[in-house]
């Protein structure tokens, strides 16, 4: 049962199958633009979602915190255990160390403030790892790339089941291989990230060029499903891209599925097949390749890869040290 939300500028997410083992556990999804809050127990679960802004460390803990102690009393059992999918990119010892979109944010100790708020052990890792974790629990697929198109490029691999974090917990950054060393500079610095090409800004500047006036993705996405040539031939650069990024995963991980999701990823329904084609002329005799599709779960995904963390916190590959 899902109860009422209380906190007015939020909204209720949709209630989630009881979790029948004794014990609440807690989803956190800290993204950019939004914050997600979800606790699932025997009883039923709580949910609420909202827009947020702003760059004060204290603020921001403090409003996260206060939304844990309110799914946390509505559901009433102790907590078990949380999970948390992050945009910042943080440490193995759950302390931020980077988040270009709140830079007030580096050296905030996310984990051990949230572990308190909570009273309960905290698991976190990159917003666009879990999304690829739920998506593999959503299709049945244990080896699985996710890509994640938004404004930039996000994802993260899941291999035999598990999330591949690496050695310093920032694999599968998807969005930053280099699909043309020679190729349109990306926002990290370097030149030719899939991003540079697939993320929501660069379809904008390569629509805005090649139209010689500003378009917004909004426009872009209406002009490609009515066939504009221009829009056809920025999805086309953008498969492409993604298509080369997809062969560079194959020959590494080699996920058995890719899925495409995120905001803009949905918007573009018809972006999986493009890519799929692309990748079949690329593919080399006697190596089966990646089914491209699109993601099967919607702007949920990382919230519902957290609570799958939260329920099985070995979903990650080990820490090193
Ligand atoms: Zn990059």
């Amino acid at each position: 049962m899902e109860r009422d939300n209380p906190l007015g500028t939020a909204r209720s997410l949709p209630p989630l199958l009881a979790d029948r083992r004794p014990g609440t556990r807690i989803a956190l999804d800290i993204g950019a633009t939004k914050l997600a809050v979800r606790a699932a127990g025997p009883d039923g679960s709580a949910g609420l979602y909202r827009r947020w802004a702003g760059d004060d460390p204290e603020a921001d803990l403090a409003l996260i915190c206060s939304a844990i102690a309110d799914v946390r009393c509505r559901l009433g059992d102790a907590v078990r255990q949380v999970g948390v999918a992050a945009a910042p990119t943080v440490d193995h010892h759950g302390r931020v160390t980077a988040w270009p979109s709140r830079p007030a944010w580096a050296g905030l100790p996310l984990g051990e403030a949230l572990a308190e708020a909570a009273g309960a052990p905290v698991a976190i890792a990159d917003d666009g790892m879990l999304a690829a974790l739920a998506e593999a629990d959503a299709s049945g697929c244990a080896d699985l790339a996710y890509i994640g198109l938004g404004t930039g490029v996000g994802g993260g691999l899941v291999v035999g089941g598990v999330v591949l974090r690496g050695a310093h917990g920032t694999a599968g950054e998807i969005g930053h291989l280099p699909v043309d060393p020679a190729g349109p500079e990306c926002a990290c610095g370097r030149r030719g990230c899939l991003q540079a090409y697939a993320g929501g800004s660069a379809l904008a500047t390569r629509a805005a060029t090649l139209r010689s006036e500003p378009t917004s993705t909004r426009q872009l996405v209406a002009a490609i499903a009515a066939g504009d040539r221009w829009a056809v031939q920025v999805a086309d650069e953008a498969a492409l891209a993604l298509a080369r990024a997809v062969i560079t995963l194959t020959e590494v991980v080699g996920p058995a599925e890719v899925h495409i999701g995120g905001g803009l990823g949905a918007a573009l329904a018809d972006l999986p097949q493009r890519v799929g084609a692309a990748v079949s002329g690329m593919g080399r005799a006697g190596h089966r390749l990646p089914v491209v599709r699109a993601a099967a779960l919607g702007s949920h995904a990382s919230l519902a890869g957290a609570m799958l963390l939260a329920q099985r916190p070995s979903a990650l590959s080990p820490a090193p040290g």
